[in-house]
Formats: structure tokens, C-alpha cells, sequence
């Protein structure tokens, strides 16, 4: 495998960042590049694998049968809306919702809410169970060139899946409204776990997760579109959920009695968790940026 390879984003030389695998699903053999870039931050699959659609077998969540069964995950999940509770009643747009846990959530808060999603199943869960305005594409891009601004775009765990990523936040940058706020939630590369875990972080997720920003290079980026930076939190309670995941992943994968595995995981989880979230680099970042 190569040493170097030129930064996608920016174009500078990028050192090899490190080597891992399907761990999380275990469907190739094979073995997946990371490099991070020295000029921009940016950490990224280097080559993106040709036929990544097979990694997402299955997808993450499976569809929910009624809005029922979705509203009953979305309740624990409210506290994903109070960075934009500000705008409640106003238009909302999520790009890569899946089966829409965010976006219910909005909606029965009051947004107007519209979403751009490329699994087509998810699509037509959207549309006529959740009752959103959805447009099924794999180019967020192509489907942000339109007139129409928002009060609120989110990014929930999504950007690190989309191809040029950069592209999309800038496209998104410019179809905020004035005071508008783009909400951009990433597993944080930067993190003590990401850093403690390196090939084995759960959140390296490869080969689905082809992109990373570690929070200040996030927001040079955005900043660089015109939006001012409100908050960089890698504390928030979805960032400590990301990190009692990841390592009682990690605590499972150590443990090769079967049978005391999953028990040695749930009690050592915790308190990793406790002890590299206080560390102040958690697990995930949520960042907030307003338009001018
Ligand atoms: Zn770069």
C-alpha cells in the first residue's frame, strides 16, 4: 500500500493515517487506506472501494412498520433538536435521515420538514408513513441546487458517508437564511477514543465511513463558506451514547469466552466511557455554524 496520497478536499500530500477492515460487519477480507491530510485535517479512504453498495447490506436500522413503531425510537432522541429549538416552525432540511428519527422529531416540533435520502426504501417510508417531502438521490449536491433557503439543514452521522462531503456543506452553506444554522454531526477522528482504538474504533466503521473532520478543521472548513461557528460539542448526550457503544464493542472484541462476553462488556463500557468523555474529546462532535 501507498505511504502518501494527495488530499481529495485540498489536494495536499497526505501521510498514511492507518490500516483497518469490515470489522463491524465482517464482509471482505480486504483491507482499507486512511490517510490524513497536513494542510486541511481532513481524514479520508483512499481509494474509495468501487463497490462500497455491498458494504450497506442491511443498512443500519431496519424501517419501522407504522410511524408508531418510528415515533416510539424518536422519543429518546428528542434531545437531538434542542441546538435548533431556536427555529422551531420554521423550514427544516435533513440530508441522509434514513428512516427519519431526527426528522419526526422535527416535524412534531413544528418544522416544515424536507429531506434528501438514497435509499429508496427509506424514501418511500418518508413520504407515506412519515408524511415528509423527500427527494431520492445519491447526489445531495445536485439536489440542493434549488431556490428554496432553510431555517435549519442537519447533517445527523450522514456527511461521513457522502462522497465529497466538502461540496456538500458547501451547497448547504449557501441555502441557509439569513441566521439560518447548518448542524453537522460526525464521529470525531479527533477523539481520545478514535485516538486510543485507532484501527479498531467502531466509529472508523470502514469501509462505509470514507470521511472525517476533527472539530477545528470542521469548522475552518465551514467557516471558509461564509458561517460562523456557535458550538464545537463533543460532550453532548449522543456523543456519550457513540462512546459506551464503541467501547463495549471494543470490550466484546477482547473477550473470547461467549458467554461472559456480553455481560463483561455492559459493566466495563461504563466506566470507559466515564473516564475518555471527561478526558474532553469525546466520542462524536455536533457542531453548529449560523449563516451571516
Ligand atoms: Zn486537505
Amino acid at each position: 500500500m501507498k505511504r502518501l496520497a494527495k488530499c481529495p478536499c485540498c489536494a495536499a500530500a497526505s501521510a498514511l493515517y492507518l490500516v483497518s477492515k469490515d470489522r463491524n460487519r465482517h464482509l471482505s477480507d480486504e483491507e482499507f487506506s486512511y490517510y490524513r491530510c497536513i494542510n486541511c485535517g481532513l481524514v479520508f479512504i483512499d481509494p474509495v472501494p468501487s463497490d462500497l453498495e455491498r458494504f450497506y447490506e442491511g443498512g443500519y436500522q431496519q424501517i419501522p412498520k407504522s410511524l408508531g413503531e418510528l415515533r416510539a425510537i424518536a422519543v429518546k432522541e428528542r434531545y437531538r433538536l434542542a441546538p435548533v429549538m431556536e427555529k422551531a416552525g420554521g423550514a427544516l432540511l435533513e440530508i441522509g435521515p434514513w428512516i427519519g428519527v431526527f426528522s419526526i422529531n422535527a416535524k412534531d416540533a413544528g418544522f416544515d420538514v424536507d429531506a434528501i435520502e438514497m435509499s429508496a426504501d427509506a424514501c418511500k417510508f418518508l413520504r407515506e408513513t412519515v408524511g415528509i417531502n423527500v427527494t431520492n438521490t445519491n447526489d445531495p449536491v445536485a439536489a440542493l441546487c434549488v431556490s428554496k433557503l432553510y431555517d435549519v439543514i442537519a447533517l445527523w452521522h450522514s456527511l461521513e458517508h457522502l462522497p465529497e462531503p466538502w461540496a456538500v456543506l458547501e451547497a448547504a452553506s449557501k441555502r441557509l437564511k439569513p441566521g439560518g444554522i447548518l448542524l453537522v454531526a460526525i464521529p470525531n477522528i479527533g477523539g481520545y477514543q478514535a485516538q486510543a482504538l485507532g484501527a479498531r474504533w467502531w466509529h472508523l466503521d470502514a469501509p462505509r465511513h470514507l470521511y472525517f473532520w476533527p472539530p477545528r478543521d470542521l469548522a475552518r472548513l465551514v467557516n471558509r463558506f461564509g458561517l460562523q461557528t456557535v458550538s464545537l460539542d463533543t460532550q453532548d448526550e449522543l456523543s456519550s451514547v457513540l462512546s459506551r457503544g464503541a467501547w463495549e464493542n471494543f470490550f466484546r472484541s477482547l473477550v473470547r469466552v461467549r458467554i461472559v462476553r456480553g455481560v463483561v462488556a455492559k459493566l466495563l463500557a461504563p466506566i470507559a466511557s466515564l473516564f475518555s468523555q471527561r478526558l474532553g474529546r469525546g466520542a462524536g462532535v455536533t457542531a453548529t455554524f449560523r449563516a451571516p
